[in-house]
């Protein structure tokens, strides 16, 4: 049976230059689409991935990651905000690798793109007040 999800892989700093990937195409038959990479402000690195491939493939390949250190994230888990806690205090833009906040200077309010998220939950220890949220 051939499986396809989306998944957030989290490199921490030291695998950031490691051919980890290149691996799940030459030694577990999988095949994979890169939906978003970026470099988080402490500079792990982040990867939204499609992966693709037979079942026992595809477990074969998220076992290799995680034991290489690779943290996976499914992309069912989506990170929302509660609107009626956020102050706009703007904590979160600078931190967000993705870029889902902005600040609008005439309001001064701070939007919320849930389309650009890449569901690291940064924002979510970073908010004070506690307004993001991560739902499953
Ligand atoms: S850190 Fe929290 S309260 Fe501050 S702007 Fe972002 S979501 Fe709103
Ligand atoms: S979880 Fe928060 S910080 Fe991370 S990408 Fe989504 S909005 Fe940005």
């Amino acid at each position: 049976m051939t499986v396809s999800k989306k998944i957030v892989l989290h490199f921490p700093r030291r695998l950031v230059d490691r051919p980890i990937v290149s691996r799940l195409v030459r030694d577990f038959n999988l095949d994979f689409k890169i939906v978003k990479a970026s470099v988080t402000p402490n500079e792990e690195g982040l990867l939204v991935m499609e992966l693709t491939g037979e079942r026992d493939d595809y477990d074969n390949g998220i076992r290799y990651l995680t034991e290489a250190g690779v943290q996976i994230q499914d992309l069912s888990q989506d990170v929302v905000r509660n609107e009626e806690r956020c102050t706009s205090c703007g904590a979160c833009v600078t931190i967000c690798p993705a870029g889902a906040f902005e600040l609008d200077l005439s309001t001064r309010q701070v939007t919320f793109d849930n389309e650009k998220c890449l569901a690291c939950e940064l924002c979510i220890k970073a908010c004070p007040p506690r307004a993001m949220e991560l739902h499953f």
